[in-house]
C-alpha cells in the first residue's frame, strides 16, 4: 500500500526558472507540477504544502526552527515528510531540524543544483528519490536525511562541496548512508553517532570566525563587543591558531563567552595535541572547548540550540562536551 507523504516547499533553485535578463528567479510552478507528476503518484500518496518560496541565503536560524515546528506538527498525519530547499544553506536547515525534531518517521530534504530552465535538470529526479526514501520502511529512525543525486546522506555529515555540479552534496568524511537505485533503496551503513537538542528556542548570538594565516584578534573583539555568547573559530588542522589572537581569546573567556574550536579542514577531529602557544592543547588548557569533528557552521547552530535551551554558559559547555564525538 502506498505511503502518505507530505512535500513541504521552501524555495531554492528547485523552485526557480530563468526569466530573460532577470536571471534565475523564484517561480510558482513547482507545486502544480508535483501534484500532477506521474512518477510521484506511483510511489506515494502526495500532498504538497507551499510553505514559502525563498532563495536559501535568505533563511535564518529562526526560520529553520519554525520549519522544524511545522514538520513536527504536520508529520503526525503522514508517514514521512520531504522538504525542498535551496542548496546554499540546506545543510544548515537539515542539521538544525535533525537536532530539534523528536519524530522517528522519515524527514528528507532535497533540492536541485539546476533550475527548471536548465538542460538536464536534477530537481524532478531528486524529488522522486526523496519521496521514495521517505516512503521506505528502512528510512525510519535514521535522523534527518538529505537525498541528492541518488545518494542518501545524514544531515550532520553532508556538505555542499561544489558550486554547480549535480553531485555537489557529499558526506566527505564518512560517505553516504545509502543509494537510491531504480529498483529499491539500499542502505550501506548506519549513522552510529547521533545528537539531539530538544528545544523550542534558539539564542542566535553565536558567531563563527575562520582562521587565516596572519590573522589578528579584531573579529573576536568585534564579537565580544556585539554581545556574543559563544564564538566558534574554524582553526587550522587539529585545532591550532596563531598566537596573535590569544589576548582576545583570553578576554572573551574572562568575560564568560564560550570559545569553541572546530577545524577549517574538510574532515577529522580537533584534538588537544599541540602544546605550543595557540596549539589545540594550549587552547583547551586556557578554557576553550574542542568541537570534535563537527564543522563550524553546524557547531554554531548547535550552540544556538543549547543556549536557547539552557541559557547558561556552564550548562551549555557541559552538554556540548558530553555530546561531542
Ligand atoms: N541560490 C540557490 C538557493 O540556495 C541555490 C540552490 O538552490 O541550488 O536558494
Amino acid at each position: 500500500m502506498n505511503k502518505n507523504i507530505l512535500i513541504i516547499l521552501t524555495g531554492g533553485t528547485i523552485s526557480m526558472k530563468a526569466k530573460g535578463s532577470m536571471g534565475v528567479v523564484p517561480s510558482s510552478e513547482l507545486a502544480g507540477l508535483l501534484r500532477e507528476f506521474p512518477q510521484l503518484a506511483s510511489v506515494a500518496n502526495i500532498d504538497v504544502f507551499e510553505y514559502m518560496n525563498l532563495p536559501s541565503p535568505y533563511i535564518t536560524p529562526q526560520m529553520m526552527l519554525e520549519l522544524a515546528r511545522l514538520i513536527d506538527l504536520k508529520i503526525i498525519d503522514y508517514d514521512g515528510v520531504v522538504i525542498t530547499h535551496g542548496t546554499d544553506t540546506l545543510e544548515e536547515t537539515a542539521y538544525l531540524c535533525d537536532l530539534v525534531l523528536t519524530t522517528r518517521k522519515p524527514v528528507v530534504f532535497t533540492a536541485a543544483m539546476r533550475s527548471g530552465s536548465d538542460i538536464g535538470l536534477d530537481g524532478p529526479r531528486n524529488i522522486v528519490g526523496a519521496v521514495r526514501v521517505a516512503s521506505h520502511h528502512d528510512s525510519a529512525d535514521r535522523g534527518v536525511l538529505v537525498v541528492m543525486n541518488d545518494e542518501i546522506h545524514t544531515a550532520r555529515d553532508v556538505v555542499k562541496s561544489d558550486t554547480g555540479k549535480v553531485d555537489a552534496f557529499r558526506s566527505i568524511g564518512y560517505g553516504p548512508l545509502g543509494s537510491v537505485d531504480p529498483d529499491t533503496i539500499v542502505y550501506h551503513r548506519s549513522a552510529l553517532y547521533r545528537e539531539n537538542v530538544w528545544t523550542d528556542r534558539l539564542d542566535t548570538n553565536i558567531d563563527l570566525i575562520k582562521a587565516v594565516a596572519g590573522m589578528d584578534g579584531k573579529y573576536i573583539l568585534s564579537s565580544i563587543d556585539s554581545g556574543a555568547r559563544a564564538i566558534v573559530i574554524e582553526a587550522f588542522g587539529r585545532g591550532n591558531l596563531p598566537r596573535d589572537i590569544l589576548p582576545e581569546i583570553k578576554q572573551a573567556l574572562a568575560q564568560g563567552i564560550l570559545v569553541v574550536i572546530s577545524s577549517r579542514t574538510y574532515t577529522g577531529r580537533v584534538l588537544s595535541e599541540y602544546g605550543y602557544e595557540g596549539g589545540g592543547k594550549h587552547l583547551e588548557d586556557l578554557g576553550c572547548i574542542l568541537a570534535g569533528d563537527l564543522k563550524g557552521v553546524k557547531v554554531r547552530l548547535k550552540l544556538m540550540a543549547l543556549f536557547g535551551k539552557y541559557n547558561d554558559p556552564d550548562l551549555v559547555k557541559r552538554f556540548f562536551l558530553q555530546s561531542r564525538n
